[in-house]
């Protein structure tokens, strides 16, 4: 896949002396666009070839607002599988923007309680047992499942290794992983966590990486940028993207997930975290389903 990198330069960039780089997976695609497509990939060279009605029906997990439910509706819809998901949370009044579109894309949706959406086993055998044909692939949330790991590990083929650092936004810790394991040692690897989840994310990292013979210690989780949580927004986070949106228009970002890492990024820039001179890649993880009113 061939991704375009955008440079960006303002006074805080020129000011902190680094040259800022950002890989362009968000062009990919406007709905599955970002690590999605890297993650999902495994399950057309798995299913591609066979007919719609002998592929496992895709059962994701997710919240309201979750970027990889709308990538596997869209994701489903196009590439021929039927998919549904488990909804964390009760049915809303009126569904908002992400849910309504995987409707669209012909995703069955199953809202349970945020208890029993807390025991993902338990609320997959309780939505299954509901199906007559068994023939099912669960799809963890975020898609954090190794399959998942080992797309992630194709972001960077074909990318020059000339950067010091790699940055990414993360959730589940899928991605920075397979940035990871696909860069040179001397690059710094740093992932801006989205949600208070730093355990959670550290123990995929973990899982994941030892695979590779990586310790989860080389990678860094900068968590002080969620904003208060998953789809959470401070007042300071909603200034910087409306601030970054009109420097740099060409580079859209938005609240959840790609707004919070360019905050970090700029965070540490004027802190002088990154060494003066140094080139940073940060990864546009896509994400743009909520910009995109269609
Ligand atoms: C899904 C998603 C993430 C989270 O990726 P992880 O591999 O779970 O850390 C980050 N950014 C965007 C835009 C996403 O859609």
């Amino acid at each position: 896949m061939e991704v375009e990198i955008t440079t960006v330069s303002d006074e805080i960039t020129r000011s902190a002396g680094i040259s800022l780089c950002i890989l362009r997976l968000d062009l990919l695609h406007p709905i599955t666009g970002g690590n999605k497509i890297f993650k999902l990939r495994y399950l057309i060279d798995k299913y591609g070839d066979m007919p719609e009605s002998t592929k496992p029906l895709l059962l994701g997990f997710g919240g309201y607002y979750s970027n990889a439910i709308a990538a596997l509706a869209r994701f489903g819809k196009e590439n021929h599988f039927r998919t549904a998901a488990i909804i964390r949370g009760q049915k809303p009044a009126k569904k908002n923007l992400t849910l309504s579109r995987a409707e669209k894309d012909g995703m069955k949706l199953h809202f349970v309680s945020r208890q029993l959406y807390s025991d993902k086993a338990m609320a997959a055998e309780e939505i299954i047992s509901h199906y007559e044909d068994k023939n099912i692939e669960l799809i963890p949330q975020g898609v954090a499942s190794f399959n998942g790991y080992l797309g992630c590990k194709q972001i960077l083929a074909g990318i020059n290794p000339e950067y010091d650092y790699v940055i990414c936004d993360s959730a589940t810790g899928t991605t920075l992983a397979g940035l990871r394991a696909s860069s040179p040692d001397r690059i710094q690897c740093i992932g801006i966590a989205v949600l208070k989840n730093k355990r959670e994310q550290l123990d995929n990292l973990k899982d994941f990486l030892m695979a590779d013979g990586i310790h989860a210690a080389e990678v860094e989780l900068m968590e002080d940028y969620h904003g208060g949580g998953f789809a959470k927004q401070s007042p300071a986070l909603i200034e910087f993207i409306s601030w970054f949106n009109d420097r740099h228009p060409d580079v859209p970002v938005e609240k959840v997930y790609s707004g919070k890492m360019m905050y970090g990024i700029y965070d540490l820039a004027n802190k002088g975290y990154f060494k003066s001179g140094s080139s940073l890649l940060a990864v546009h993880s896509g994400g743009l389903q909520y910009l995109l009113q269609e």
